[in-house]
């Protein structure tokens, strides 16, 4: 195993917090592979994600969190800035080097053909549906060529028939880019269309992990997939009966 990122016992509490919000968590991401964190709200995946992304998050943390230079992160709904255009959004994606603002343009240019957006560079976010907005932030986050990708239930607020558009696009990526990709969301049928591995956290912890043995593109329909969907439904259901108690 060649990890791109490890957390060893990681504990987190925030700065004005009074208690820990992640307990003793340590997993690694093997290079190339496709984990999808789920769990109730609140358990700590947002907050496993920003320490992944190395945000400087104002806190106590105890463990040691090793994450590579070269990510980024896609948001819940793009996170544009407004009085940008699509493409000055994506150029956002890209470190600044002084004097070289055509080699800025052409990588962001590159980025938003990756997601079909070649055509909306000078379009403004208002001007975009929910779907084209979002294929913005991707392209912000790829354009800068990272080697882990990070997403916060980035197709949440989508319709179905462009989330799954957008998981098709986003698998085709994975593969044919090389990268590591570590996303968030609360739609088991989600996790089981798109990840190898699915990793289950209550209450800040890790409780349950999944290898889904499935070829791409998997079949929603199929008997096994209903399996795994099941087996991770009830385990949720578990401890959540456990709380109330
Ligand atoms: P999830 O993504 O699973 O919904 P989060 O990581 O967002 O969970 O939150 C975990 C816990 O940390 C929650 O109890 C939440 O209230 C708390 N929390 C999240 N962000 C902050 C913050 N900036 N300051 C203090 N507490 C926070």
């Amino acid at each position: 195993m060649n990890p791109i990122l490890t957390f060893k016992d990681v504990t987190f509490r925030y700065h004005n917090g009074t208690t820990d919000v992640l307990h003793d968590v340590s997993f690694s991401l093997e290079k190339r592979s496709f984990t999808v964190l789920v769990g109730p709200s609140g358990c700590g995946k947002s907050t496993l994600i920003k320490l992944a992304a190395g945000l400087a998050l104002k806190s106590e943390t105890a463990g040691q969190v090793s994450i590579p230079e070269k990510k980024s992160m896609v948001f819940q709904n793009g996170a544009l800035l407004p009085w940008y255009s699509a493409i000055d959004n994506v150029e956002l994606g890209l470190p600044s080097v002084r004097g070289d603002t055509s080699y800025r343009e052409k990588k962001a240019r590159e980025a938003l053909g990756l997601m079909n957006m070649s055509e909306y560079a000078d379009a403004m976010p208002r001007d975009l549906s929910g779907g084209q907005r979002q294929r913005v932030g991707i392209a912000r986050a790829l354009a800068a060529e990272p080697e882990l990708l990070l997403l916060d239930e980035p197709f949440s607020a989508l319709d179905p028939e462009t989330t799954d558009e957008l998981h098709r696009e986003l698998l085709d990526i994975w593969k044919s880019r090389g990268i590591t990709i570590l996303m968030i969301s609360h739609s088991l049928d989600e996790a089981v269309t798109l990840a190898e591995r699915i990793v289950v956290m209550h209450e800040g912890r890790i409780v349950h992990e999944h290898r889904v043995r499935l070829d791409y593109p998997r079949d929603p329909t199929s008997e096994i997939f209903g399996k795994y969907m099941a087996e991770i439904r009830r385990e949720l259901k578990e401890k959540r009966k456990s709380v109330v108690k």
